[in-house]
């Protein structure tokens, strides 16, 4: 069995740098203001995970409003995710993602950015797909006000096999 999940987020953005984008730092001479780090991408990416599984959001397991995860590095919630989708029996077939950013242009970050959230989720890179578009000068992302991502994730069910139970035993 398969299981699709969907995710978004946006940030706003203010002067300063680099800006964050899928555990990467992109040079910009802007940066996304977040409670954690701001990473829209890893964001996204989080909520598709969890919601491929039912498990809630970012929101819900990460809450913004807890001090604990201020300016968190968004690998320990991309690394939740992940863990979540295991412990539901699932691991990841591949993740496609686009981000909306008006400047700068992404497409020469584009494989650094694929890197480093590959890495983040512990997968092969060949499993995620970034994208980037610009807003065309429309609406918050086009007048350079925001950053945001979507995702989407297709997982499969893991081999029972292979499933442990909750003390490692098979
Ligand atoms: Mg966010």
């Amino acid at each position: 069995m398969n299981r699709i999940g969907e995710g978004y987020d946006i940030h706003r953005l203010q002067p300063g740098g680099p800006l964050r984008l899928g555990c990467a730092d992109v040079p910009a001479d802007v940066e996304a203001i977040g409670h954690s780090d701001g990473d829209a991408l890893a964001h996204a990416v989080c909520d598709a995970l969890m919601g491929a599984v039912g498990a809630g959001d970012i929101g819900q397991h990460f809450p913004a409003g807890d001090a604990r995860w201020r300016g968190a590095d968004s690998r320990v919630f991309l690394a939740e995710a992940v863990r979540l989708a295991a412990e539901a029996g699932y691991e990841l077939i591949n993740i496609d993602a686009t981000i909306g950013l008006e400047k700068p242009k992404l497409a020469e970050h584009r494989e650094s950015i694929r890197a480093a959230l590959a890495e983040a989720l512990g997968c092969d890179l060949d499993r995620v797909s970034v994208k980037a578009k610009t807003g065309e000068g429309l609406g918050p992302v086009g007048e350079g006000e925001a950053v945001e991502a979507r995702a989407v994730v297709l997982l499969s069910q893991q081999n029972r096999g292979s499933q442990r139970g909750p003390r490692g035993e098979r």
